[in-house]
């Protein structure tokens, strides 16, 4: 059975596990070439990227920091566009190379807007490692470095993606059923 019920929709079975995971293996695959020597400090946008950050340090070889921090512009099925603030930053990211960690871009809102923060923050660089990314819905013309899979603009759920803040814990990625 690959149909699921959460709140009032249904969503059917999209990318199973082992194919989300091979995607995280590749990402990290690049990472461990591209930052050696950089000691890059990983900031990890909650809640979304959880999943997709723990199955990604676990395959990273280089030496490197990791923290945490909290931006959300989403509610139900569609984007808010409301950005909010930037919080739980606890390192200096000054003359630092950045690596944000996302689950899913969409828009490109929310990044933009984490990005600029960093750039006034004065951070050396400040690049984007995504679980998924919808090229389609993407209205920015910064640069989306590091991606493991590419989808439509449909909504998902799973692997730490929420609707309404169910779901996040499915070990796969369901796609709406509309
Ligand atoms: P953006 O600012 O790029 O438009 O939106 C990024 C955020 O919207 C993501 O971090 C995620 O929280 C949420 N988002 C975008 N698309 C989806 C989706 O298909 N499913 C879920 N659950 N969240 C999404």
């Amino acid at each position: 059975m690959s149909i699921i019920r959460v709140h009032d929709k249904e969503f059917d079975l999209y990318i199973p596990q082992d194919q989300i995971e091979r995607a995280i293996k590749k990402v990290a695959d690049q990472l461990n070439r591209d930052m050696a020597g950089k000691n890059p400090l990983f900031l990890v946008v909650l809640n979304g990227a959880f999943m997709f950050a723990a199955e990604l340090f676990k395959h990273l070889e280089i030496e490197c920091e990791i923290s945490f921090v909290k931006l959300s512009s989403y509610l139900g099925t569609s984007s808010t566009h409301v950005v909010r603030e930037l919080i739980g930053l606890d390192h200096s990211v000054h003359g630092r190379n950045i690596i944000l960690v996302e689950d899913i871009v969409d828009t490109g809102l929310t990044l933009r807007y984490t990005i600029d923060k960093l750039i006034k923050l004065e951070a050396n660089e400040v690049k984007i490692a995504t679980m998924l990314f919808k090229p389609k819905a993407f209205k920015y013309d910064y640069e989306v470095d590091y991606v493991g899979l590419e989808i439509p603009n449909d909504f998902i759920i799973g692997y730490g993606l929420d609707y309404n803040e169910h779901a996040r814990n499915l070990p796969d990625i369901y796609k709406v059923i509309s």
